[in-house]
Order: structure tokens, then C-alpha cells, then sequence
């Protein structure tokens, strides 16, 4: 059975379809299972922050299923974005909530979207007279990373890594979303190189994962970006096997109805070359085995 497990629709400031549309799609995709995943933001900074609201999307999971009964297995998820300032907020938002999965990621560090160029500039050093105070999200996304200095790009991809590992190691969540996020900016030459330097700390995060029972998550949006692989890259996922990792779920991270089910069948087939038997499919916290 094909799955999704990480999707957003109108509920998350940033998805652009409805609910509904979304899973008329997924049956058109031939899945038979999604999750959604609505943005969860902790942090008053985020442009996303106070958009979430845990009784309307239950209320429209509610009233869109009995269309899909028997077609299509409906649950519902959330994406809690980890700040480290507000990783007890989030322990907070989780209690005593109906939920079938909770994916834990972060996305952005010293206000910026990780992995961008205007990320990686924020590791220059500062300007004695520029403004110390927080600094405004600069939402610039597109611009390439080619062309910043290296040794920014390193710093940034090591600060990157150990804020995961702080995540690994302390938040509470079922399953780690797109690993390497950092990558997404460049080319998968660029990702490679760069992210071999890490590879110690990375293995080491898995590992953690894999003592802390938590899953790992192949996202299927890196195929739809420059970098043009999943997150995690095939080599991670196979890391995380040999380290005794079994509980994996596949994700679109779709944020409208065409993007549904995009790169599933791919996920999985990356999974078998991995060595896993097995995809997850969580209901009510727990992962359920599907045969791959
Ligand atoms: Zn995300
Ligand atoms: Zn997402």
C-alpha cells in the first residue's frame, strides 16, 4: 500500500488546497493512506506563528472523510517546527491532543530559512555597527548558494547539524522530518562533498534516533528541488538501517493537490535498496508495519 505521511493543505499558512482536494488526489495517485501534516510554529518571530488551529482541522478531517470511506485512510498529523527556546511549548501543545503522528523539523536558524544563501551570510562575521537585535526574516529563498563563501557553507551546515542533533537527543516527536534540509539550495554534487564532512555527526544523530525509538522520514520534496534527491539521501537511509533503525515513513511534503503522492513509489523503492522490509504508517502515535 502506498502512503503519505507528511502533507499540507489550506490549514498551514503556506498550503495552497483544500483538504479535500488534496485526497481526491491521492486516490487519483492510487495511495492508500495519507496523513496530514499541518505547520505547528512555536516561535511569535515565524511568519507562521498562532496559523495552526488543532479544532478546525479536526473538524474538516471530520467532514471530509466519510467522502473517501473505503478508498482512503484519512489521519491526522502535525509538522511541530523544534526551536530550541520553545522545544517545552511544543512537549505542551502534544499533551492530551488526538493526533496520529507528530513530525519533529526545524527550518529556520538566526531567522533564516536553512540551506538558503541568506542563511549561510548569516555566519559572516557581523558589522560592529550593524543592529545586534533579532533581525527580520529576509524571505529570500530563491537565490543560489553557489558562489558563498565556502567557509560560510561549512559553519552553517555544522550548525545545522548540531541543532538536529539537539533535537535528536531532547524533543519529543515520532518521527524526524527531512534530515537534510540543508542541502536543498544545491546541486546534489554540492550536498555530497559538502555533507561527507559531516557524515560522523549525521551517523551519530541516527544512532540517536534509533536509541530513542523515534523514526526517520524520506521526504520526497528534494526531488523536486535543486538538489534533486530525497531527504535523507540514499546513503543516510542505509546508515540508519545498519544502526538498527526500522520505523521509516515517505512523505511528499506536499503543499498543494499536484504534489500529492509525487515521489512515493521512488521512496519506497530507496527503501528496499536500503535494506528495510518494511514502510510506517502511523495511527494514533504508533507506527503500523506495511510490507514494501
Ligand atoms: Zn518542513
Ligand atoms: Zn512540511
Amino acid at each position: 500500500m502506498l502512503t503519505d505521511s507528511h502533507q499540507h493543505s489550506n490549514l498551514s499558512v503556506d498550503g495552497k488546497s483544500g483538504p479535500a482536494e488534496m485526497f481526491s488526489r491521492a486516490v487519483a495517485e492510487g495511495l492508500g493512506a495519507v496523513c496530514l501534516t499541518e505547520h505547528v510554529d512555536f516561535d511569535p518571530g515565524n511568519p507562521h506563528f498562532g496559523y495552526y488551529d488543532h479544532a478546525a482541522v479536526q473538524k474538516s478531517l471530520d467532514s471530509a472523510r466519510p467522502a473517501f470511506k473505503g478508498r482512503l485512510e484519512i489521519r491526522t498529523g502535525v509538522e511541530l517546527d523544534l526551536q530550541p527556546e520553545y522545544l517545552d511549548a511544543a512537549r505542551e501543545f502534544l499533551r492530551g491532543k488526538r493526533l496520529d503522528l507528530a513530525l519533529g523539523s526545524f527550518h529556520f536558524v538566526n531567522q533564516e530559512f536553512v540551506g538558503t544563501a541568506a542563511y549561510f551570510r548569516t555566519f559572516a562575521p557581523r558589522n560592529k555597527d550593524a543592529d545586534p537585535g533579532r533581525l527580520p526574516y529576509s524571505g529570500n529563498y530563491r537565490e543560489v548558494v553557489e558562489g558563498i563563501d565556502p567557509a560560510l557553507v561549512e559553519e552553517g551546515i555544522r550548525v545545522y547539524f548540531n541543532r538536529l542533533a539537539d533535537i535528536a537527543r531532547t524533543a519529543e516527536f515520532d518521527v524526524l522530518a527531512h534530515f537534510d534540509l540543508i542541502k536543498w539550495q544545491g546541486a546534489a554534487t554540492w550536498a555530497d562533498d559538502r555533507l561527507a564532512r559531516c557524515a560522523e555527526a549525521a551517523n551519530g544523530i541516527l544512532k540517536l534516533l534509533v536509541s530513542r525509538g523515534k523514526g526517520l522520514e524520506v521526504n520526497t520534496k528534494g526531488l523536486r528541488l535543486t538538489c534533486n534527491e530525497t531527504f535523507p539521501s540514499l546513503a543516510l537511509l542505509r546508515a540508519y538501517r545498519q544502526a538498527g533503525g526500522e520505523i521509516v515513513t515517505v512523505g511528499s511534503d506536499a503543499h498543494r493537490a499536484e504534489e500529492t503522492g509525487s515521489g512515493i513509489a521512488t521512496a519506497y523503492g530507496l527503501l528496499r535498496e536500503a535494506g528495510f522490509k518494511f514502510v510506517s504508517f502511523f495511527r494514533e502515535r504508533r507506527p503500523h508495519m506495511i510490507p514494501l
